[in-house]
């Protein structure tokens, strides 16, 4: 057997349920594909056979994080608008995407978006945006693995200047990346107060045709809620429903506002949740109750969204928080407990995802997107218990190495693929155009 990559002498979590942990342990990847884990030291003919060793004791070899939702272009509006509730926001983003977003752009703040990740542990993230194909351009030179999304919505955007083509550029993109390794093509409309439903329907039924992802923005907020009410006479899940348009392979993305009735719904059709608690925090746009969610069953993922309402991609941040703000909001410690707040970061997601056949747990057979973090930090002594040092302790900046689909993508904190340097100075020019627009909103918000 060629093994392409052997990790040993780490504390494995893979998380399964039967084998959570292996100290120390070892891994063995051929082809991208894990092909052997097991517990205790691996014996001296796989050493003697791997191309590649990787000495992890003093490292926590864990999935990498999928974050399910995010905008990773908007890195580069990143605190560019604080501390407005989200209609207020929106108006500043829309605005700004018509004057800056062309493909460079996307392509530039996708790199500096895919960097953050990967040096916070993630191998996956599901974006939606403009561009989507400069969007993959970043995500195959960084090696990373995405859900990339074109967005739809009901009025010009930099790259469908006439709305009516919208549903045709998606399906361009669906069919120019379907069956890629790396990437999954998918549609997302914006949400149901920016799309008509003639809109909504005709993405959901072109995912349909394709048998990929459907994502839509969802009672986010209660100014949202109203609209739709008023617009349609339904609040936005039941609308949704009613437009037949929910099922296993769409994802709501927020979720803030729901009833008792539309949690029903979402458990009859199988639809999926991504859940952002920070950015949900920091416009002020509500909480979805994700503990009924997840004691119904309901597949729910954890995402960031984006920089410009977040303002970063750390999954650890996000876990942390998560956990944090469902108990203080419950009064009560016992819900959201950290292993289940991990699942949503790593099994839940790849559901969510529709890739739980590759990715989401370390077993054989599944793809190796794996991240390797350094325990030797004082934070991190002394370890009792792996799940509570994720999600309560650990910080993005602990992620030494990682790898997807059985290639090195970070090693020793280093991007194998380009020069940060360059990413950086690329996206410094782009911002100093933005700067005085900035300063001309300030002096006259429209
Ligand atoms: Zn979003």
């Amino acid at each position: 057997m060629d093994i392409d990559i052997l990790i040993y002498k780490g504390l494995i979590l893979t998380p399964n349920s039967h084998t959570p942990y292996l100290n120390p342990g070892y891994l063995v990847i051929t082809e991208g594909k894990i092909v052997d884990l097991a517990a205790g030291d691996p014996p001296e003919s796989l050493l003697r056979q791997a191309k590649m060793t990787i000495d992890a004791r003093d490292k926590l070899v864990m999935p990498g994080l999928i974050n399910a939702h995010t905008h990773a272009a908007m890195s580069i509006f990143r605190g560019i608008v604080d501390d407005l509730p989200l209609d207020n926001w929106l108006k500043c983003i829309f605005s700004l995407e018509k004057e800056f977003v062309d493909e460079e752009f996307v392509y530039w703040g996708s790199l500096l978006s895919g960097i953050e990740m990967i040096m916070s542990g993630t191998t996956c993230f599901a974006d939606g945006y403009f561009y989507e194909d400069s969007v993959a351009r970043a995500c195959l030179k960084l090696g990373i693995r995405a859900v990339l999304s074109q967005g739809v919505i009901d009025f010009p955007t930099p790259d469908v200047p006439e709305p009516s083509e919208n549903l045709k550029v998606a399906e361009n993109f669906l069919k120019a990346w379907m069956g890629h390794s790396l990437i999954s093509p998918a549609i997302f409309a914006h949400a149901p107060y920016s799309c008509s439903s003639k809109t909504i329907k005709g993405a959901k039924a072109l995912t349909r045709d394709y048998k990929t992802l459907f994502f839509i923005h969802a009672a986010e907020t209660r100014w949202e809620v109203e609209k739709v009410k008023r617009e349609y006479g339904e609040t936005p899940i039941s609308y949704l429903y009613k437009l037949n348009t929910l099922d296993e392979d769409t994802v709501l993305v927020h979720v803030n506002w729901i009833s008792r009735d539309e949690i029903e719904i979402l458990k009859d059709t199988g639809a999926k949740v991504v859940h952002n608690p920070e950015s949900n925090m920091k416009l002020g746009s509500g909480l979805s109750p994700v503990p009924d969610l997840l004691k119904e069953g309901i597949i729910v993922g954890l995402g960031t969204d984006s920089c410009a309402s977040n303002n970063n991609l750390d999954l650890f941040q996000e876990m942390d928080s998560c956990a944090k703000v469902h108990k203080g909001f419950r009064k009560d410690p016992t819900v959201m407990p950290a292993e289940e707040v991990l699942s949503m970061s790593t099994c839940y997601g790849a559901k969510v995802l529709g890739l739980e056949e590759r990715i989401g747990c370390l077993e054989k057979g599944k793809d190796a997107d794996i991240t390797l973090v350094d325990l030797n930090h004082t934070h991190l002594f002394p370890i009792y218990n792996p799940y509570s040092h994720i999600v309560y302790a650990m910080k993005g900046t602990d992620v030494n190495t990682v790898i997807v689909e059985g290639k090195i993508i970070m090693e020793n904190r280093k991007i194998t693929s380009l020069s940060i340097q360059d990413v950086i100075e690329n996206v410094i020019l782009l911002s100093k155009k933005i700067r005085k627009w900035r300063r001309e909103w300030d002096s006259n918000p429209r």
